[in-house]
C-alpha cells in the first residue's frame, strides 16, 4: 500500500532534495499491521513541513477522502451515543494509551490498550460545561459522577419533562426523522458543540500547523484525482515481468508511480474538477459522468446546449 500527496501543478509532493511524505506499507497481520489514524497524522505533519518550506507564502489546503482513519475524532471528543440519562459513576470514554512516540500501545494480541478518561467539556453559549459533578458538589455521593443527559440539558435551559433517554434501540435509526427534541440523546446530539466536533486531522491542521483540511463527500472517488493516478500506475505495474521478490515488487511500484507523466496527472485533475462542477450545478452521478466525458479537456462545464439537456434528462432517474 502506498500513501502519498499529489497536486496538479507539481505532481507527487517532493522537496528539491527529494524529501517526501510517501508511506510504503505492507498492510496485513504479520506485516506492517494496519494504517492507523496516528500514522495518517504523522504523515500529514511531514507533508505540511515540506509544503510550507517550499511555498511559505501560500494558503495550503489538503484534500482527504471521507474514510474512518481520516475522520477519527479524539477519544474524549463529545458524543451522546452511550450517555446515560441519569447520573452515573461509570460513564467514561475509552482512550488509547500512547507510547513515547505518540503511537497506540498494543497488547500481545495486537489489541490497543485503553484507559478510562472523562469526556471533554461541552460549550454552551460560549461557556464551558463539565459533564461531571464538581468535587465539592453539595450531594456528596454524586461528586465526580457523570451528570447524565437530562441534567446536562437542564443546565442548558431545556425542559426535559417526559423525555425518554432515547427512542428505540438506536437513536440514529429509531428517532422520528427531522426531530431534534424527541429524546434526551437526540436533543444533546443536535446541540452545536456535539455537531461541530473536529477530527484529529482538522485539529492538528488548524491548531498546530496553520493549514486547512477539506473532506470529499463519501463514495465519490471520481472527485479525488489521486485515485486515477493509482489506477494508471496499477495498469502499468501489471504489464511488468512478474516477480516473487518483495524488494523487486517495491522497486517496481515506486518506478511506475514516478513514471506517471505530469500532463497525465493534470488531465486526471481536470476531470475531477469537471465532476465537481457538474455536481455543483445539481446533476446526479450518471449525468455528471456523461457531461464530464463529453466536455473532456474543460475545467468547468460550459453552457449546455439543448442537445445536452435532452441527454441529461434521459439520465435523471439513474442512481449515483
Ligand atoms: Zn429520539
Amino acid at each position: 500500500m502506498i500513501g502519498d500527496f499529489v497536486a496538479p501543478e507539481v505532481g507527487w509532493l517532493r522537496a528539491p532534495d527529494g524529501e517526501n511524505a510517501r508511506v510504503v506499507f505492507r498492510a496485513g497481520k504479520g506485516r506492517d499491521g494496519y494504517m492507523m489514524n496516528s500514522d495518517i497524522l504523522e504523515q500529514f505533519e511531514r507533508a505540511v513541513a515540506i509544503v510550507k518550506k517550499q511555498w511559505p507564502d501560500e494558503d495550503h489546503y489538503f484534500v482527504y477522502d471521507n474514510a474512518p482513519t481520516h475522520l477519527k475524532r479524539q477519544d474524549c471528543a463529545l458524543s451522546a451515543s452511550n450517555m446515560t440519562k441519569g447520573p452515573s459513576a461509570n460513564f467514561h470514554v475509552a482512550v488509547d494509551v500512547l507510547n513515547e512516540h505518540g503511537r497506540p500501545v498494543v497488547d500481545a494480541d495486537g489489541k490497543k490498550v485503553k484507559a478510562k478518561e472523562r469526556m471533554a467539556n461541552g460549550t454552551h453559549n460560549g461557556q464551558e460545561q463539565s459533564f461531571y459533578f464538581p468535587d465539592d458538589y453539595e450531594v456528596v455521593e454524586l461528586r465526580g459522577w457523570f451528570k447524565g443527559t437530562e441534567r446536562i440539558l437542564q443546565e442548558r435551559g431545556y425542559n426535559t419533562a417526559g423525555k425518554k433517554s432515547q427512542c428505540g434501540k438506536s437513536f440514529h435509526n429509531d428517532c422520528p426523522k427531522d426531530r431534534t427534541d424527541c429524546c434526551c440523546r437526540r436533543m444533546l446530539y443536535s446541540e452545536p458543540d456535539f455537531q461541530q466536533v473536529s477530527s484529529q486531522l482538522e485539529l492538528l491542521a488548524k491548531l498546530k500547523l496553520g493549514v486547512s483540511i477539506l473532506y470529499l463527500p463519501k463514495f465519490h472517488c471520481e472527485l479525488n484525482f489521486i485515485e486515477q493516478c493509482w489506477g494508471y500506475a496499477k495498469a502499468r505495474y501489471r504489464v511488468l515481468p512478474p516477480t516473487k521478490s518483495q524488494e523487486d515488487m517495491e522497486k517496481n511500484v515506486l518506478k511506475v508511480l514516478d513514471e506517471i507523466p505530469l500532463e497525465t496527472m493534470q488531465r486526471f485533475a481536470t476531470r475531477s474538477l469537471r465532476f465537481a462542477h457538474a455536481y455543483s450545478t445539481g446533476l446526479n452521478g450518471a449525468q455528471a459522468a456523461w457531461v464530464a466525458k463529453k466536455y473532456r479537456g474543460h475545467r468547468t462545464i460550459p453552457d449546455l446546449t439543448p442537445f445536452d439537456l435532452v441527454e441529461i434528462n434521459k439520465r435523471r432517474d439513474v442512481g449515483q
